[in-house]
């Protein structure tokens, strides 16, 4: 598919950058609502202004159906939707209004809650991530007026930053109120400014919870050290049995030799944005390979004395929390009874070991290939110019897994404008204009086009 009709993709570019110094007054609106979920330090109200202002927002564009549903989490949900035409497919627009505390003030170079400009970048908390993917699914709504092609259905939840247990479970409960043929989840981000990016790969998590007993009681270690199994020390052999020398995770069964196929995460970039410390090494030998298509661990916690709390004993028993990531193609649950079948093969001195399921969510592919996929990736090469590349991401978004599991014909898309530069979660939090303007024609021309592709 293209854009034959090179004067409907000025049209759409043109009534954007109209539009474009009224989005920045409501996208600071937007981020003055300190709307950070289940934070003592932000009152709720923060969350229900934010959501009601949305939920106005949508009623002018004539999605009158819905509206704000208190979610299991204590948090409003705004559902706005306008049903298709017969035959004509609907397309579900997901973003969240909820925000990232602004973590340590100090590091702020500009207020976190009011949108500033700074070298042609707007600053704030939830500028990207992700209330300017509020702003980007209303502007390509604008742009297209009252089109009667094609159902459209907001969604825009109040608690993304935990983990979404309200939308979830809403999904599960009400699938009729947001079932769609495509579902853009406007909450991931291009490779770099100007760069169409499609996230067509999400790992899943999987926590498990390790115990390792010997003792009674905590003894002497003067007395008993030498003879005495240390469950600490059986611990961290444990542990350090699930890395080779090169940092690969070497979890018996699991395949840590996937390679990835989209766009490569450059090493500088990567370097930077993790912060690892020069002369360092990255574990593997590729990083897109080992933070999109292969298994990492994380060691998340040790119960053990700390060491201002130390004295010399054994302990009786100490635990660890793991954090497991696994890439499509590993399902979550071979992947936890693999680990725990490893710690406790591996347990020295048959001490003794229980490993606890704790949580766990499956990894994602997005579905290539199909008519929104082909539309959406002419639409970002008509808005951008140039072709559209995917990306993995390491971590898990609930709503793509929930979505997934709710519509398996869906065809779900990860997009948005948090790009690299962005810093979310980060402190100076911030957003690049043209990116705003560019996906908002990208994902208008995707809405007029996919409307008439069926
Ligand atoms: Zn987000």
């Amino acid at each position: 598919m293209s854009f034959g009709n090179k004067d409907a993709v000025r049209d759409i570019r043109s009534t954007i950058q109209s539009m474009m110094p009224n989005a920045r007054q409501e996208l600071s609106h937007l981020v003055s609502f300190q709307s950070v979920a289940g934070n003592n330090q932000f009152p709720t109200e923060e969350s229900a202004k934010a959501a009601e202002w949305i939920l106005t927002a949508c009623r002018e564009l004539g999605l009158n159906e819905g509206g704000l549903y208190p979610a299991a989490d204590g948090t409003s949900l705004v559902i706005a939707s306008r049903q298709a035409p017969p035959g004509a497919p609907t397309v579900l627009l997901y973003s969240h209004y909820d925000v990232q505390p602004p973590l340590d003030a100090a590091a702020w170079h500009t207020p976190p809650f009011t949108l500033t400009e700074r070298d042609n970048r707007w600053y704030g908390r939830g500028t990207a991530d992700c209330k300017g993917g509020v702003m980007m699914n209303l502007l390509a709504l604008r742009a297209l007026g009252r089109h009667p092609n094609i159902g459209i259905t907001m969604v825009v939840e109040g608690s993304e930053e935990l983990g979404s247990p309200g939308l979830v479970r809403f999904v599960r409960d009400n699938p009729d109120l947001v079932r769609a043929d495509a579902i853009l989840i406007c909450d991931g981000g291009n490779a770099a400014v100007g760069q169409p990016t499609l996230t067509t790969s999400l790992r899943g998590n999987i926590h498990a919870l390790v115990t390792v007993r010997a003792l009674q009681a905590q003894v002497h270690s003067g007395m008993f050290g030498g003879a005495a199994p240390d469950p600490l020390a059986a611990l961290t052999k444990m542990l350090a049995g699930l890395w080779d020398k090169a940092g690969n995770v070497t979890i018996r069964g699991l395949d840590n030799a996937g390679i990835w196929e989209g766009a490569e995460y450059p090493t500088d970039r990567f370097r930077r944005e993790a912060g690892v410390l020069a002369d360092v090494d990255l574990l593997g030998d590729n990083i897109a390979n080992q933070v999109w298509a292969r298994p990492s661990l994380t060691i998340l916690g040790i119960d053990c004395p700390s060491v201002q709390e130390s004295v010399p004993v054994i302990q009786a028993q100490v635990r660890a929390r793991l954090g497991l990531r696994v890439p499509p193609g590993i399902k979550s649950d071979f992947a936890y009874q693999a680990l725990a079948d490893q710690l406790t093969l591996d347990a020295p001195w048959n001490v003794r070991v229980e490993v606890e399921h704790e949580a766990s969510g499956q990894p994602f592919t997005a579905t290539q290939g199909g008519p929104a996929y082909a539309a959406m990736q002419a639409a970002m090469r008509a808005a951008y110019g140039t072709e559209t590349v995917t990306q993995g991401q390491g971590a898990s978004i609930p709503v793509c897994t929930v979505f997934a599991e709710q519509f398996p014909d869906a065809e779900i898309m990860l997009m948005g404008l948090c790009e690299p530069e962005a810093m979310i979660h980060a402190p100076n939090e911030s957003l690049d204009p043209t990116e705003l303007e560019n996906m908002a024609v990208a994902e208008a021309l995707f809405l007029a086009s996919y409307g008439h592709s069926r």
